[in-house]
């Protein structure tokens, strides 16, 4: 029994009708001598009879033209193509016992015997309000909606029927008619037949193929399926049991293909004249059903249909993929067969794959190179871990040789003062020794605080109108002897008459004398340091000079940066924490100037701080 038939909810037994007998034994008989005739005659005449009385019964009952009976059922009538009687006999039901089932039929009847969809659905909205879960409703519904054009609604419908039963025949059949609408919404179901008119008499198989040009074809402009090519919708009568479609589709080259059919009913397929599929079965049409391997050859090939219908809906879907079960987009489907059109888009297809091919490439090309700089940042992460692991230890060490050299010099002098194992005349000199070196110990927890001070950005500077030679004389005082080294030298020259500027006096000795302490660290060779001053418009320069290891132009970009120290070999033998120049320049910041530097690597360096002479009006 096919699908389409099973919603109907009514089953009557099958109805043979059986041909008249006296015709039949007349025919048998006719060529028999006469004896033998007379023999058997009357005999044979009763066997008859008896073995062919039910037939005469039905044959009878069909023949008559009284009202049919309910048990007679209106399926039957609608075998028949009688649909007008199959409606009175389920019109006279539906008045006496309102049911879901009866509903649906009628829609049924509505929806293959008279093609109206819109009766069709009335009825089976009434139905699925009897009965919500009817399991053959909605899938119906969802016919009635294609058929008007309301392919959303349609969806919906047949999605609704296979969520209530998903393991049935109908609503898997739904399903595929879901499918089948959005494969045609991508494109992929060929859509572009035109069928051969319907005459009195449909020209055979042979001649179809042969004169397939001189027959005449039309092609349905108001067709509007999507997905099953619904034949029903073109053949608006029952006379006819077989149709034709006929599509020509250009390749712009020799290729495999798959053809992919699902029919309602039988279907015979020939590509280029060759028939490559002949399927009689009595289905309903399920999306790729039949499955061809076949080639196109390049240009325009012919491809043709014979659809055959039993009863109830008819029609098909018609897919083409490549051997790989991918959608092949430069095919064009063309009834006029404009191949000078149909190159275009051919070429169009293929540029626009080629562009998306690009396209992907491009992205993939971007993926890798996000990878590959995700990559890098991670090493630098990790770098800069180890990075600042190295300073903390590096600041950890600086700090504790900083404080620990005045300290234990203080610890020392302090003992010996104690013990009583200084002379006399020069206990002066040892109390002298413990000042200067407290003095030392608070430069360095000043050098710290300052430099919380300027990263925090909360800065008690106090200002006042100062002559700066003094201010860099006593740096350079203190600093010498700070200095571990005995050959170091440090000259300061004065360049012209320097106006007084507003200073912070403690903050720019403390940056005087870390500029000092760096020319003299980083000059292992020769310590001849100079500092110069000079007043030029409305700036005052400092420059301290030395003939130290310079600096390479990578690192002059970073030295201001707290904790950055010199990449180079040299450095790393020399004790620091990264943090001297970040404060000499916030201190320079504060005073409204700035600091940069000039190297030659291996020959030496020259930082110069720039302060401005405030004018008349400041
Ligand atoms: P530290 O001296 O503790 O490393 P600084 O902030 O004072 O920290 O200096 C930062 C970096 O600048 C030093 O590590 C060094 O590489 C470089 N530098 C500073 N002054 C000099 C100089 N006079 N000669 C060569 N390199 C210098």
């Amino acid at each position: 029994m096919r699908r389409s038939r099973k919603p109907l909810g009514l089953r009557v037994p099958g109805v043979r009708i059986s041909p008249s007998p006296p015709y039949y034994i007349y025919d048998v008989f006719s060529d028999y001598p006469a004896t033998i005739m007379k023999k058997y005659y009357l005999f044979a005449i009763i066997l008859v009879f008896f073995l062919l009385f039910p037939s005469f019964c039905n044959a009878q009952t069909i023949e008559t033209d009284e009202a049919p009976s309910p048990e007679q059922g209106y399926e039957h009538y609608m075998k028949q193509g009688d649909n007008d009687k199959a409606l009175i006999i389920i019109n006279n039901m539906i008045t006496e016992n309102e049911t879901a089932d009866l509903y649906n039929d009628r829609g049924i009847i509505y929806l293959y015997g008279y093609n109206d969809a819109a009766k069709a659905l009335e009825d089976f909205k009434r139905s699925s309000q009897i009965d919500p879960d009817h399991i053959a409703v909605h899938t119906n519904m969802g016919l009635a909606y294609e058929m008007l054009g309301y392919h959303d609604k349609a969806i919906i419908a047949y999605r609704t029927a296979a969520a209530k039963y998903p393991f049935n025949d109908w609503t898997a059949y739904g399903s595929d008619r879901a499918r089948g609408i959005l494969l045609a919404e991508e494109g992929q179901l060929i859509q572009d037949w035109f069928f051969l008119e319907h005459s009195d008499k449909t020209p055979s198989e042979s001649t179809v193929i042969s004169n397939g040009e001189d027959l005449s074809w039309f092609r349905p402009f108001t067709y509007e399926d999507h997905g099953y090519v619904n034949l029903s919708n073109l053949y608006q009568t029952k006379d006819f049991t077989e149709a034709f479609a006929m599509t020509y589709v250009y390749s712009p080259e020799q290729r495999d293909i798959l053809l992919k059919i699902g029919s309602d009913d039988g279907i015979v397929v020939w590509v280029n004249g060759k028939k490559v599929l002949d399927n009689p079965s009595l289905r309903s049409a399920r999306v790729d059903d039949d499955i061809i391997e076949t080639s196109l050859s390049a240009g325009w090939n012919t491809l043709l249909l014979k659809i055959s219908q039993d009863w109830g809906s008819w029609g098909f879907y018609f897919r083409i993929t490549d051997t790989k079960n991918a959608p092949i987009k430069d095919l064009v489907f063309d009834p006029m067969r404009d191949t000078e059109r149909a190159k275009k888009i051919c070429s169009m297809v293929r540029k626009e794959r080629f562009l998306r091919d690009l396209n992907q490439g491009s992205r993939l090309f971007g993926v890798i190179i996000l990878l590959i700089l995700g990559l890098c940042l991670l090493l630098k992460n990790v770098k800069d871990v180890s990075r600042i692991k190295k300073m903390r230890n590096d600041f950890i060490a600086g700090v504790t040789h900083d404080l620990r050299v005045p300290l234990s010099s203080i610890k020392a002098s302090a003992e010996m003062l104690i013990d009583g194992k200084v002379r006399a005349d020069k206990k002066q000199e040892y109390y002298q020794n413990i000042s200067e070196e407290a003095e030392r110990l608070n430069r360095h927890i000043n050098k710290m605080l300052s430099f919380r001070r300027t990263e925090t950005d909360k800065s008690p500077y106090s200002f006042e109108e100062t002559d700066i030679v003094p201010v860099i004389e006593k740096a350079i005082s203190v600093y010498k002897k700070e200095s571990p080294s005995d050959e170091l030298m440090i000259g300061f020259e004065i360049n012209g008459s320097l106006p007084p500027v507003p200073l912070d006096k403690e903050a720019f000795t403390q940056a005087m004398i870390n500029l000092l302490s760096n020319a003299d660290k980083y000059s292992p060779v020769d310590k001849s340091i100079v500092v110069s001053a000079e007043s030029r418009e409305d700036k005052l320069f400092i420059k301290v000079k030395d003939k130290g290891i310079g600096i390479s132009p990578a690192d002059r970009k970073r030295i201001f940066d707290s904790f950055y120290r010199g990449s180079g070999k040299n450095e790393r033998n020399i004790q620091g924490v990264g943090l001297g120049l970040s404060f000499v320049s916030g201190i320079v910041k504060a005073h409204g100037g700035k600091i940069s530097v000039d190297s030659i690597p291996g020959k030496g360096s020259i930082f110069t701080i720039e302060i401005p002479i405030p004018g008349d009006n400041s």
